[in-house]
């Protein structure tokens, strides 16, 4: 026998229609191509959301169809989100830093429809239109009509597109699991990988994400996500605003631009933000530099890439921001853990000690479990010492890749590829990517922490460790430095920067400095190309 409550399913159409009956009037700011501040409501954003609804009903996009969008983050993106995934097609946003040749593989892997594209974007999907054979239709995110001229049929532009269309649309009854985002990992290795998430996960993914003790976001909170809406679903922000009633301030292409950051936060009065610590490490500078204090913005989500100690202390000191630092995957939707909470009894500890509880990667939110195992499988104690490869599972965890059914998660755990500790208080830290472990003598080094160390040095701008051959110890660490102005550190400098802050025996054994260490498209610093580049290294 079942329980007796109502089967009522989560579904985005339910968190619309909540945002549209209880907070209309929400505003939400924007910066695009062609507005240097828009302002509008949620209501106003839903009632375009049903103009893309119709659009799409007009283009004959059916249920389970994949439409795209190439776009930075501001009020047409969330119209797409809404009026692609609630009217039953699946939003399938794509990384615009993305090389072309992946771009053309995600479009025609995701068999794509219809793309939307911001202005800045139509050099990129011209160099590969003639490939995109699913798509029929490409419409650029403009009231500039004059975009498109002489493009041919396929193009055309999306105010005028979605003016002539009914605010009115009958959003479909869809079933929780129907999937309605989707987006591919970044791939550093191989061809991206898709992941389909379903309405049901990223209900769960808000729900659990707002809570108190994760985000905590209310109605009087104003909220910037820094993350782009092209990754992982903006961290989910979007859809936080509609469930808890927050105001959103949308910075546009000018997402790591720290000028604009700063005054977008003092201007709109932004309480919480959320980004990668690159784009934080910009506006500290900046902050810095011109003795801007953001009295306004009490909560910083750091995430992606863990969150350098010096970075973790200036905002906290110096700008008197709580750090909520978060980890998670695009397999993830994406959040798995989150670092702001500090058990009654941590609070007693020394300032040392908290500091370095807080720069773990925190606890897992209800709805995610962790599992920490080692090489033969084997269950790793969660004693704060010992290392092994993380795995996760839960409602948001992706089950299976799109179009990759050779690709399996093995008794029902998603393996993460991170290393990590798990300590008795069950919060997780990530030593390393599984690729990018170093492996010296036998034991693992963590490069994640001799980076961070090193990064607390004024001189240095980035860091980066790989692994390099050695005949004796199999491997040793190379530390590869980008500086942050003339100054070349020697190798002395270097060490007794170090010393105290690693093992002696992490200690690299060369430095070589770089104009620019490679990133991502996602932001994180791109260790592979860097081993390409040092591949035949001799210390
Ligand atoms: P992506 O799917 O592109 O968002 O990348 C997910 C990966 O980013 C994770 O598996 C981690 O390796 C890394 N990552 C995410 N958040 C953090 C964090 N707070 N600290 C360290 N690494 C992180």
């Amino acid at each position: 026998m079942l329980g007796s409550m109502m089967n009522y399913q989560l579904t985005l159409t339910s968190i619309m229609k909540h945002g549209k009956q209880i907070n209309p009037h929400k505003e939400v700011v924007s910066i695009t191509s062609d507005h240097d501040e828009h302002r509008c409501t949620l209501s106003d954003i839903f009632e375009r959301s049903a103009q893309v609804a119709n659009l799409l009903k007009a283009h004959d996009i059916k249920k389970g169809d994949r439409v795209a969008t190439l776009a930075w983050n501001d009020f047409r993106h969330m119209e797409l989100y809404y009026g692609i995934g609630c009217s039953g097609a699946v939003c399938h946003t794509i990384n615009p830093r993305l090389h072309p040749d992946q771009v053309n593989f995600i479009v025609n892997d995701a068999s794509d429809q219809v793309i939307f594209l911001d202005v800045m974007f139509i050099d990129l999907v011209k160099a590969v239109e003639a490939e995109l054979t699913s798509v029929k239709k490409f419409i650029v995110l403009t009231s500039d009509a004059s975009v498109v001229e002489g493009f041919g049929e396929k193009w055309s532009t999306y105010e005028a597109d979605i003016g002539s269309h009914s605010t009115e649309f009958n959003w479909p009854e869809l079933d929780e699991n129907d999937p309605c985002q989707l987006c591919y990992t970044s791939g550093t290795t191989g061809n991206p990988k898709g992941v389909q998430y379903s309405h049901r996960a990223l209900v769960l993914h808000t729900m659990a994400a707002i809570a108190p003790d994760a985000f905590s976001i209310g109605k009087n909170d104003c909220v910037l996500p820094v993350v782009p809406m092209f990754h992982v679903n903006a961290w989910g922000i979007p859809y936080m605003a509609a469930m808890t009633g927050c105001k959103l301030v949308l910075a546009g292409s000018k997402v790591a631009d720290p000028k604009v950051l700063s005054r977008l936060i003092q201007d709109e009065g932004v309480t919480l933000a959320a980004g990668v610590p690159t784009v934080w490490n910009l506006l500290a500078q900046h902050l810095q530099e011109n003795k801007i204090s953001l009295t306004c913005l009490k909560k910083l989500v750091v995430g992606g890439t863990a969150m350098p100690p010096h970075l973790f202390r200036y905002f906290q000191d110096e700008q008197d921001m709580a750090i909520i630092h978060a980890w998670g995957m695009t397999e993830m939707s994406p959040l798995g853990t989150i670092n702001h909470i500090q058990a009654k009894e941590m609070l007693e500890w020394d300032d040392e000690a908290q500091f370095e509880q807080k720069l773990k990667q925190g606890v897992p939110v209800y709805g995610i479990e962790l599992k920490l195992i080692n090489d033969d499988g084997q269950d790793v104690a969660w004693d704060g010492k010992a290392s092994g490869n993380l795995l996760v599972r839960g409602p948001w965890v992706v089950d299976q890749y799109f179009n990759r059914p050779d690709v399996k998660n093995e008794n029902g755990w998603f393996d993460t590829g991170d290393i990590s500790i798990i300590d008795e208080h069950g919060y997780m830290k990530i030593t390393d990517r599984s690729k990018d472990v170093i492996k010296s003598g036998g034991e693992w080094i963590s490069s994640v922490d001799i980076e961070n160390a090193m990064m607390s040095h004024p001189e240095v701008s980035l860091a980066a460790v790989i692994g390099v051959v050695h005949p004796k110890w199999d491997e040793r660490p190379l530390l590869i430095i980008e500086r942050h102005g003339d100054k070349e550190l020697s190798y002395a400098e270097v060490t007794s920067h170090l010393t105290g802050k690693i093992a002696k025996w992490w200690m690299p054994d060369a430095i070589e400095y770089v104009d620019q260490i490679p990133m991502t498209a996602t932001g994180k610093m791109h260790k592979l190309k860097l081993r390409e580049t040092f591949t035949d290294y001799s210390f």
